[in-house]
């Protein structure tokens, strides 16, 4: 029954409704498409199902997140923060997992106001160590070198059972990263999370990608595929030529309309599998995340202002999602057929 519901889950979270002419429309189905032949099975299952097997109580999980550069997101995008705390809110409640959040310095503001918002308190490493319902913040140093020695510190000092990236990027065939449109950054620009995942997936620790676009990690899963229908697939409009495609890959790669809401899937799902609706968070949490991200300095990844947006669709949408979320689990956990 799991993969009954995941399916229709997995339809849901790759609802397109970007707004026409910022960016790129009619690519969230082929994408989708692609990840499910790679994959087989719902995306959503698969990542919930993974989660539920490697993660035990308190066991460290790290979830990386952050998108945008400044001047235009100086602190970082609306999607993500969001993703990676609904995520860390149902590994805590569900599986008794510690959530460490992990992204560039300058995003962590907004990452930490959206898990505080979803009810863990951001606490030292002492703390951290003590209690439940609580979760840590690291900043992920730019640059490659930086970014694979932090990746060793993260693996030998965490333990971790698991690293999920919620709108990561992962670089191209080239070695620079791209935005949607194809514009190149340097790798000292970013944080280097390709690193930590290439060495947890050479440790056999489970590997989770969410993304919307085919430049986060775990599209490597499908990198012709992302060739192929992206407009910057084929070259990116940077000198390097390489494409906006990743190279890097995840042991699920959960594709989605907007990558919070490829998150918020896994949440219903893990709600689902574990029989606990709260799992997933309710609408007037949704608000109080999003406003909270907001507040903290991310901004709407199209429109680049803090207004209430997530890739150019708005709080109402948001909440729409969840609420649809919740009614797709809930009724799915009702075992005898209720009468009015
Ligand atoms: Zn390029």
């Amino acid at each position: 029954m799991a993969k009954v519901i995941a399916e229709y889950i997995d339809r849901l979270v790759n609802t397109e409704m970007r707004q026409m002419g910022g960016l790129p429309r009619g690519t969230t189905h082929q994408l989708y498409e692609a990840a499910r032949r790679y994959h087989k099975d719902p995306l959503t299952y698969l990542a919930a199902s993974k989660l539920i097997e490697n993660i035990k109580p308190n066991d460290n999980v790290i979830i990386a997140t952050g998108a945008g550069v400044p001047p235009w997101l100086p602190k970082g995008e609306t999607d993500g923060p969001l993703g990676a705390a609904s995520i860390a809110r149902a590994i805590d409640i569900g599986l008794g997992g510690k959530p460490i959040l992990v992204g560039e310095g300058r995003c962590m503001s907004p990452v930490a106001a959206t898990v505080e918002a979803a009810g863990l308190m951001v606490c030292d490493e002492d703390l951290f160590s003590k209690r439940d319902h609580v979760a840590m913040t690291l900043e992920y140093p730019l640059g490659e070198e930086k970014g694979t020695k932090f990746a060793e510190e993260l693996m030998s000092r965490f333990n971790p059972k698991a690293i999920i990236c919620i709108e990561k990027h992962g670089p191209s065939a080239s070695g620079k990263y791209h935005s949607i449109m194809g514009v190149g950054r340097e790798p000292d620009t970013v944080a280097n999370v390709k690193f930590l995942v290439e060495l947890a997936s050479s440790k056999k620790v489970l590997t989770i990608g969410v993304g919307d676009g085919g430049n986060e990690i775990g599209f490597g899963n499908i990198y012709d595929d992302v060739k192929r229908i992206q407009k910057y697939g084929p070259k990116c409009q940077c000198p390097c030529g390489a494409g906006i495609g990743t190279v890097t890959k995840a042991d699920v790669l959960v594709a989605a309309a907007v990558s919070n809401w490829g998150a918020y899937g896994i949440s219903a799902m893990l709600a689902f599998m574990l029989k606990k609706l709260r799992l997933i968070q309710d609408v007037d949490m949704e608000y109080r995340m999003l406003e909270a991200s907001i507040r903290a300095g991310a901004m709407d990844g199209l429109y680049t202002d803090m207004s209430m947006y997530v890739d150019g669709t708005s709080c109402e949408t948001q909440k729409s999602i969840i609420t649809i979320l919740r009614e797709i689990v809930s009724n799915a956990l009702v075992e005898q057929p209720r009468h009015w």
